[in-house]
């Protein structure tokens, strides 16, 4: 059985969710409140709805990256992000102060069987699922991030774009500039792999040609209003802008277009050269 898709896309999106299980909240050591108002500062608000387009298959999840960060590798020594406390599994909060107590190796390999892995399979499946279905798969890597950069991040003083597009060795050219031509035309400044680069994709379809991948992050001024402290008030959450509807809009006509060349350019390869590449450059 296929996903009901409309779209040959899988989008993720790890850093929407808010949840700290019950069964893992004694290994966090600030009072509630504290702990929320770093939940707010990290979580990519939101982002469930702006990148949920329908009839595309997502893989999402209510809990926070606090619990378990999904896009980290979960060995630390390759984990640059674990220098700071914030690998897979956060010991320490946004400003570099101590957060969890010492987890046992039976702690670690619960949360990573009971969170990573499963959320990694589904996006897998997810991937799988609209090949079988398409013969492509547009992988979207989705996130949103804050104006200002933590203490740790190394780009203080420098402006961040209102987009910032991610690459991978699964991101073609046409990928890359066309989601920045199509941000751009929006009014939206576009930088590449700036303020973060990369994108995550299954190991196995790494440089596989039917799985063009990119990360698309949406910088929250442009649709939360300045942190308060009533914001991040225990429950509280942040509040959005008038502009919301207007991005989430724009988000989705971008991602239809994107599909739209991915399945143009993928028909004109299938068709070759002896078919006179007619698709070829003409798919925009
Ligand atoms: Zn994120």
């Amino acid at each position: 059985m296929y996903p009901e898709t409309i779209l040959p896309i899988a989008a993720h999106i790890p850093h929407a969710g808010t949840v700290v299980p019950d069964a893992a909240r004694d290994q966090f050591m600030p009072r509630p409140e504290e702990l929320w108002r770093e939940i707010a500062r990290v979580t990519d608000w939101y982002t469930d709805e702006l990148f949920g387009f329908p009839g595309i298959a997502t893989t999402e999840t209510p809990i926070s990256r606090v619990v378990v960060d999904l896009e980290r590798y979960t060995d630390d020594s390759k984990e640059e992000k674990a220098a700071y406390g914030q690998g897979v599994i956060y010991t320490h909060d946004t400003r570099g102060e101590q957060i969890r107590r010492a987890l046992s190796a039976q702690e670690r390999r619960l949360l990573l069987d009971n969170y990573y892995r499963p959320w990694h399979l589904q996006l897998e499946l997810n991937v799988e699922q609209q090949l079988a279905r398409w013969g492509l798969c547009l992988l979207l890597d989705c996130h949103s991030f804050p104006d200002e950069p933590f203490a740790h991040e190394d780009d203080h003083g420098r402006p961040r774009p209102d987009i910032c597009l991610g690459s991978c060795d699964n991101t073609p050219r046409w990928l890359l500039d066309s989601c920045s031509d199509l941000f751009q035309q929006r009014g939206y400044s576009v930088a590449l792999d700036f303020p973060y680069s990369g994108c995550l994709l299954p190991a196995r379809y790494h440089r596989d040609a039917r799985v063009p991948a990119l990360m698309i992050e949406i910088n929250r001024r442009l649709y939360l209003k300045p942190a308060s402290r009533d914001a991040y008030r225990l429950g509280n959450v942040p509040t959005r802008l008038d502009s919301f509807d207007r991005l989430k809009n724009d988000i989705w006509s971008i991602i239809l277009r994107l599909a739209q060349e991915a399945e143009c350019r993928a028909k004109a390869d299938r068709a070759g050269p002896a078919a006179g590449g007619v698709f070829v450059g003409s798919c925009m």
